[in-house]
């Protein structure tokens, strides 16, 4: 859709005056005269009110896993919001999209987790995954084991709760945050911490870190431990080979129960289902939200394992936890039918087959541009991180001057990625094609090599 310049124009300025972004320096968005406002989507294409048209390589905000303009999921809503557009789940009732939804999840999940909880967010997720934990180690008469252990650069949303998981500093910059008994270990990210490390010692040592972090607590107080299979948010941190088998066996050392946090890497994105099947991590909950609908309804899930549903099932008592639109019928419908298509359309194997040695491939050539340290690669994940020192040595730009403007210029040319510290990262939807992939790396490189050039006159520097 190409608006008018004037309608564009009032368009943006009704954003500036009344909506509150997300995540959005509200300042410097004015400054730039407002919000590209995005129109429509097909595939991994979106387009904007100036008719411009995007590659979209972060599927909405790593959620569009099936792509854009799906007639199907419109339809299946449709047909729900006819039939029943709302019932609770709350008071000995159900409906049948959150019936069919919790057995196909249940198919479909790695052994061992059976039962599913809903909610609409992967924050709301986290927040209920930190519940239920607390929850049973009261059942089992250890409730002091309160304490969640996480990592730094981990995102597990943005709620009190989800915010105090996560491991950026950013995120507990207001105050209150984050909550008692949270507690971060570091993250198995070799580029900071590891760098000229053999990837079995650094992932010793990034395991060590999670111990230590349990030690300081003291074992008898922790609860859980809570981790991301790869890191998104927190810059596609794909751990060292052996990481995750480690952190296994330090939770069970000391009986600590594992959250995997599947809200990125689930539904395909790493190549498997789920991210846990990937590294072979056995969670005994699982949290989940994007990719479970494809972002198309706002939708999450935490999957209980037998050992912490049990005293749900066995004991009297309820557990006093629940959203209005827990299980909410279109929601359930449509995400049913999201994993019908990623099944049908055999996505998680096209992820597995071809879109991540394409991606490998394509970004991978990278790693010897001037302008790039490293490149990392997962299924259909993917992170460069920047070396502006290696054009500029000394010229000690702020941390995220050098990614803002490649990804800046990559906008301006057609690719919608984002930066994350001095780094890139991109998680496309599942469905995107070699082709595709080679535009993207197209675009990536143009504006890597401009930035560069710029770096390299000084006057820009
Ligand atoms: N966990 C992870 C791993 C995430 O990446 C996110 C969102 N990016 C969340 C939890 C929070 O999800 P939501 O924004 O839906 O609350």
């Amino acid at each position: 859709m190409n608006l008018p310049f004037e309608a564009d124009h009032a368009l943006q300025q009704d954003d500036l005056a009344h909506h509150l972004h997300p995540f959005t320096d509200h300042r410097q968005l004015a400054a730039d005269g407002g919000p590209r406002i995005i129109t429509h989507g097909q595939g991994v294409w979106l387009w904007d009110t100036q008719g411009r048209r995007l590659l979209d390589g972060m599927a909405g905000l790593w959620c569009v896993n099936v792509g854009y303009g799906r007639p199907e999921l419109s339809e299946v809503a449709r047909r729900q919001m006819d039939r029943l557009p709302f019932y609770n789940t709350f008071f000995q009732t159900s409906h049948e999209p959150v019936i069919e939804l919790s057995k196909k999840l249940a198919g479909l999940l790695p052994e061992g987790l059976e039962h599913i909880f809903y909610a609409n967010s992967g924050s709301e997720a986290n927040d209920t995954a930190i519940r239920l934990v607390r929850h049973y180690w009261q059942a089992v008469g250890q409730p002091q084991r309160s304490v969640i252990v996480s990592r730094k650069h981990a995102y597990h949303g943005s709620t009190i709760a989800g915010a105090s998981l996560g491991g950026m500093s950013s995120m507990h910059d207001i105050p209150g945050i984050p909550i008692p008994d949270v507690v971060h270990a570091e993250a198995p990210y070799a580029w900071e911490s590891g760098k000229g490390m053999e990837e079995e010692r650094f992932a010793d040592a990034a395991a060590r870190s999670v111990e230590e972090a349990i030690l300081a607590a003291g074992p008898e107080r922790v609860g859980a431990f809570i981790g991301e299979p790869i890191m998104g948010a927190g810059g596609v941190i794909v751990p060292p080979a052996g990481y995750w088998q480690r952190v296994q066996a330090i939770c069970r050392r000391y009986d600590i129960l594992l959250i995997c946090d599947e809200v990125v890497c689930g539904f395909g994105r790493t190549g498997n289902w789920f991210g846990a099947q990937t590294f072979d991590i056995r969670p005994d909950i699982m949290t989940m939200a994007k990719g479970l609908s494809s972002g198309y309804q706002p939708i999450s899930a935490v999957a209980v394992g037998e050992r912490v549903v049990a005293p749900l099932l066995e004991r009297p008592g309820r557990l006093p936890h629940g959203f209005t639109y827990s299980g909410h019928p279109v929601a359930a419908a449509v995400a049913l039918e999201n994993l019908n298509i990623i099944e049908r359309e055999g996505l998680v194997e096209h992820v597995r087959e071809t879109v991540a040695p394409a991606l490998a491939g394509g970004l991978g050539a990278l790693a010897d541009h001037p302008l790039v340290g490293e490149v990392r690669t997962l299924g259909a994940m993917a992170a460069l991180e920047l070396s502006p020192e290696s054009i500029q040595p000394g010229g000690n730009l702020p941390l995220g001057t050098v990614a803002t403007r490649v990804r800046n210029l990559c906008f301006e040319r057609g690719l919608a990625t984002r930066a994350v510290r001095e780094g890139l990262v991109f998680a496309p939807p599942l469905v995107i094609t070699t082709d595709e992939i080679d535009t993207l790396v197209d675009i990536l490189t143009g504006c890597l090599d401009a930035v560069a050039a710029q770096l390299r006159e000084p006057a820009h520097g």
